[in-house]
């Protein structure tokens, strides 16, 4: 019953994703959430390794692009130098906001990833668009009080995820997409065999 909320990838920290293989992939835009993928909530601004990591993206030839459900503040802060595309209030797992900025930086959605922390917020709303959809283990333990109760639900949909993928890889070769869930012990950020 939680099959149609697995992420199509799991990654430790959004330094841990292999772009380049997204690109082989023919993904053209990296959509991401900012609360506790690229940063904590206490921290306002990009730390260099993040915003380097998004100009090299760039660089790579990703249209990159923020989508978070805070608020105005919030993102005319973080987004004040890196100049990305980017809206605030975006009320994941709602698609509308994620569709807009599709349309604004004309890109089909089967090109496009959505990158974040939140099964039930940035999963769902990339599965809706049908985008890649890449999860990330949360930087911080602390969450919104909003997030919390989600939190719950999300280790429903993990226990179950991880319970198919040994499924399987025990029947067929190893589809090797997810490396590893949140309830892993895995913490390395290593990559399943046919995705490193
Ligand atoms: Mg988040």
């Amino acid at each position: 019953m939680w099959q149609k909320f697995f992420p199509d990838y799991y990654y430790e920290s959004v330094f841990e994703i292999p772009y380049k293989e997204l690109k082989q992939k023919d993904i053209k835009a990296l959509i991401f959430d900012i609360d506790n993928t690229l940063v904590p909530y206490h921290v306002r601004r990009p730390p260099t390794k993040t915003a380097t990591l998004l100009a090299r993206l760039q660089k790579m030839g990703f249209k990159v692009c923020l989508l978070s459900n805070n608020g105005r503040n919030r993102m005319e802060t973080f987004n004040e130098h890196l100049k990305l595309p980017a809206f605030h209030f975006g009320l994941k797992p709602l698609p509308g906001k994620a569709k807009q900025i599709l349309k604004q930086i004309n890109v089909e959605p089967q090109h496009a990833a959505i990158i974040g922390d939140q099964v039930f917020a940035d999963v769902w709303c990339g599965k809706r668009l049908k985008l890649t959809t890449i999860l990330i283990k949360p930087i911080d333990k602390k969450d919104a009080v909003t997030v919390r109760v989600k939190r719950v639900f999300e280790k429903f949909v993990f226990k179950s995820y991880l319970k198919k993928k040994m499924a399987d890889e025990a029947g067929v070769p190893a589809s090797g997409k997810i490396n590893s869930g949140p309830e892993s012990q895995n913490t390395d950020g290593t990559i399943a065999p046919g995705n490193a």
